[in-house]
């Protein structure tokens, strides 16, 4: 039997010389998804006895952690605008640069939209945005779209949990591809796979080794997915409509082209806290096709 207090030493120790960012708070949250308590509590009752079980159990997620695999694929979750969100190596992790897309899609839908709207969640992945979406105006219905069969299992997972699964739809769909060329959405969202293939090198070992590359990888210039999707999203769009885009560092110029190339109207790009052009919106005014 050990400790506690045993076990947080050692696990932050393994984690620290890993190299892995906050070692100790890795520690006490690995520990605590194991053993279902709170940090408070674990630094609390640092002598009390854990199962040797439990010991086995936290040994083998910290030589997890250690190898590089992220946190959240191994306790299965991540927060996402206030609401935990199941994850798996199926779909990206949700970042916090995204709430700024579902922040702005909010303030669009509650200053113009009195009744109901319609969405769709382009690349939903772990159904983030659709879901923080739909459970913030229960008004709201939409698709979630993807084309991983997979994903979309999470989503819909993640959709149940926060009692919003009967408002949307989940479609395997390549891009638009599934809908009818006419206009039926008040909201294109989307972040789409934005980082080019010759970055992959760069990208953090954990990133790179265990996030979907589906989910990261935009081609060769990391533009491809827009290119394919924004020329799709106009005629899908009712007038007054909104597309809002997530881009990666560098993108915003290069997208808003694409955007205004295919009819819309760019209103805004959003930085993110770093200064960084991270959202774009762009609208369908009644003029436009
Ligand atoms: N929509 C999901 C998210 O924002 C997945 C995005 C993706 O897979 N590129 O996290």
């Amino acid at each position: 039997m050990h400790t506690i207090a045993d076990i947080r030493s050692w696990a932050s120790e393994e984690l620290r010389r890993a190299r892995v960012d906050s070692p100790v708070l890795t520690a006490d949250l690995l520990l605590g998804f194991l053993i279902g308590w709170d940090r408070v509590r674990i630094l609390s009752h640092g002598e009390q006895q854990v199962s040797d079980e439990t010991w086995d159990r936290l040994r083998r997620l910290v030589l997890r952690r250690a190898n590089g695999e992220p946190l959240q694929y191994l306790t299965g979750e991540q927060e996402f605008f206030g609401l935990a969100f199941r994850v798996t190596p199926e779909v990206l992790i949700p970042r916090p640069e995204t709430e700024i897309l579902v922040e702005k899609a909010l303030d669009l839908i509650r200053g113009n939209y009195p009744s109901s709207i319609r969405f769709a969640d382009i690349g939903a992945g772990s159904g983030c945005i659709a879901v923080s979406i739909a459970h913030e105006v229960p008004s709201s219905s939409g698709f979630a779209v993807d084309v991983s069969a997979s994903a979309l299992q999470i989503a819909r997972e993640n959709a149940v949990r926060h009692g919003v699964a009967e408002r949307i739809l989940f479609v395997q769909s390549n891009l638009l591809d599934g809908f009818p060329q006419k206009p039926c959405l008040d909201f294109v969202l989307c972040n789409p796979p934005y980082i080019a293939l010759n970055e992959c090198d760069s990208l953090p070992p954990e990133v790179k080794n265990h996030e979907p590359h589906k989910a990261l990888f935009g081609g060769e210039s990391g533009l491809e997915i827009y290119r394919r999707l924004v020329p799709e999203v106009s005629p899908r769009l009712n007038a007054g409509g909104y597309l809002l885009l997530e881009v990666g560092a560098g993108q915003a110029q290069r997208v808003g082209e694409l955007v205004v190339g295919a009819g819309l109207r760019l209103r805004e790009a959003l930085n993110d806290l770093q200064g960084i052009a991270r959202c774009l919106v762009a609208q369908k005014t009644s003029r436009e096709k």
